[in-house]
């Protein structure tokens, strides 16, 4: 299955290993594991076709509830509701280099 869709995290593109930020276009391929669905991403410059020109702009909202997601064995991802996690997650946003920024460049 391939589906475009804007990153909620830093990416790396599985063909040119460009950094990209969050809500960079990104284009997956979602194919069926033995181990269950995995996927393959790449950026706008590697795909193989246009960006959607209705992909939806994402905006990132930090007050808005962090959503646990995983791959259903359709290749659509879905929201895990029944998991509680025992530490509290929270959202924390890093540079797209944090190696640098870490070095002080
Ligand atoms: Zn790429």
């Amino acid at each position: 299955m391939k589906v475009w869709t804007r990153s909620k995290a830093s990416f790396a593109c599985g063909r040119c290993a460009n950094i990209l930020p969050p809500g960079s276009p990104r284009l997956q391929f979602v194919f069926r594991g033995k181990n269950g669905p995995f996927a393959k991403d790449r950026c706008e410059h590697c795909a193989d076709e246009p960006v959607p020109a209705d992909l939806p702009i994402r905006t990132m909202n930090f007050h808005e509830p962090l959503v646990l997601t995983a791959f259903d064995i359709d290749g659509v991802e879905r929201p895990i509701s029944n998991l509680k996690p025992m530490t509290p997650i929270q959202r924390i946003e890093l540079p797209v280099d944090w190696r640098k920024k870490a070095a002080g460049e």
